[in-house]
């Protein structure tokens, strides 16, 4: 498997950013890159035909890049009123999203009634008394604390997700409510690296399928495998593998005759396709140190990714230089090319000193105006951005198709 389309070709990229920084002075952008959107999504295809995906919106709302997702059959995983109506604004209808916020204020909840959002997820007894006033159609699927969410990134189990001793006394509620649960849902965390977390949730799922079957419930009949899934090759082969054998290891033939699988990724879909280019805005040189600034940061597209990953995004791709004789490509990073490099900082341009974005990254002597790029920064990055000292995150996207 591949995730590489022709587009996400590294010196095609490069010509494209190119072409664009001419017209740029100093502002920092976004390339997004459709046709890799539309290579992951084949690749989720074709390694998880069973499951369909829905979209964790959070992860990245940019239009362009959900009209690519509406376009080639995703679904979406929606947590507030206001991301509901931007993806039925995009004319998906309400039965392609999945209201999948545990915890909901109640003007939300009479909203997805109003507009026909029949599914969503709860894990406490007050969130039960909520529907059961306000969407009592509603279809629940009961979130459950994944047992191992060992190596995953951003864990989620402290925040949400019933505990086994709480499975029972919850499905016995929603029983007296009168409501209808047609499944379980989990969330192993964000960026696992551990497809094995998969396995342990899914066969806690299936704990709770037979607890619903030892109290008489209506059959369930929905597995939501929730998120964490990563682009790389290697490791979204290893979870897809994880999840398919343990379907299979836990629910008999009969069983998944009629059972739904769904999946509520965002990282797998977001982090790829999007580069962000920005400008070097000012310089000071300290012995052999050389320090930057930059205008993206922590309070731009940054405070979500982890600092390794902002080294390794910024290592493997070129910074290009305008000096009088034309563009100068110089590979960033340890070891590779043949220029001396030099420790270097990276600041973000906020007066806040977390604003930092590189320390001790070997750098190729750079200078005011030039520009620094760092690909994969399209999960959870300009989605978390404010406006904090006035700067905000890149304003122009890009687009290769
Ligand atoms: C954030 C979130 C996701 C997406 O997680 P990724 O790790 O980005 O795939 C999925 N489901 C729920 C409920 C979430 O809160």
């Amino acid at each position: 498997m591949s995730n590489k389309g022709l587009s996400n070709d590294e010196s095609y990229l490069e010509k494209f950013i190119w072409t664009i920084k001419k017209q740029q002075t100093e502002e920092a952008f976004y390339v997004l890159d459709l046709v890799h959107v539309i290579n992951l999504l084949d690749t989720w295809k074709r390694n998880l035909p069973i499951v369909q995906p829905f979209f964790a919106v959070k992860c990245n709302p940019h239009p362009d890049f959900l009209a690519t997702l509406v376009a080639h059959g995703s679904s979406f995983d929606c947590a507030s009123r206001s991301e509901i109506e931007s993806i039925l604004a995009l004319g998906v209808s309400p039965d392609r999203i999945i209201y999948a916020n545990p915890c909901k204020a109640s003007s939300h909840i009479k909203y997805a009634a109003e507009v026909g959002v029949n599914l969503t997820t709860f894990d406490s007894v007050d969130e039960i008394y909520k529907i059961q006033k306000l969407h009592p159609d509603c279809s629940l699927l009961l979130r459950i604390k994944a047992p191992d969410e060992s190596g995953c990134m951003w864990p989620t189990g402290s925040k949400f997700g019933a505990l086994p001793e709480e499975v029972s006394p919850l499905l016995q509620a929603v029983q007296t409510a009168g409501l209808k649960v047609a499944g379980v849902s989990f969330h192993i965390g964000s960026k696992s690296h551990n497809s094995q977390a998969y396995k342990t949730a899914i066969e806690a799922a299936k704990a709770v399928f037979q607890e619903a079957d030892r109290l008489c419930m209506p059959p369930m009949h929905v597995l939501n495998i929730g998120g964490g899934f990563v682009s790389n090759a290697l490791c979204f082969e290893a979870a897809a593998a994880a999840v398919k054998n343990a379907v299979d290891e836990y629910f008999s033939e009969d069983e998944r005759r009629s059972l739904t699988v769904m999946a509520e990724p965002g990282r797998f879909f977001a982090e790829t396709p999007f580069t962000v280019v920005t400008n070097i805005i000012g310089k000071r040189v300290r012995g052999e140190v050389r320090q930057y600034w930059i205008n993206e940061g922590f309070y731009g597209s940054m405070m979500r990714v982890d600092s390794t990953t902002l080294a390794e995004s910024c290592i493997s791709l070129k910074c290009m230089s305008n000096n009088s004789n034309g563009p100068v490509l110089m590979v960033c990073g340890n070891g590779t090319g043949g220029s001396r490099t030099y420790s270097s900082t990276v600041f973000g341009p906020t007066c806040d000193p977390i604003d930092k974005v590189l320390e001790g990254h070997q750098l190729p002597e750079l200078e005011v105006n030039d520009w620094l790029v760092f690909r994969n920064m399209g999960a959870y990055t300009s989605s978390c951005s404010s406006n904090f000292n006035g700067f905000g995150s890149a304003k122009t996207t890009y687009l290769i198709n």
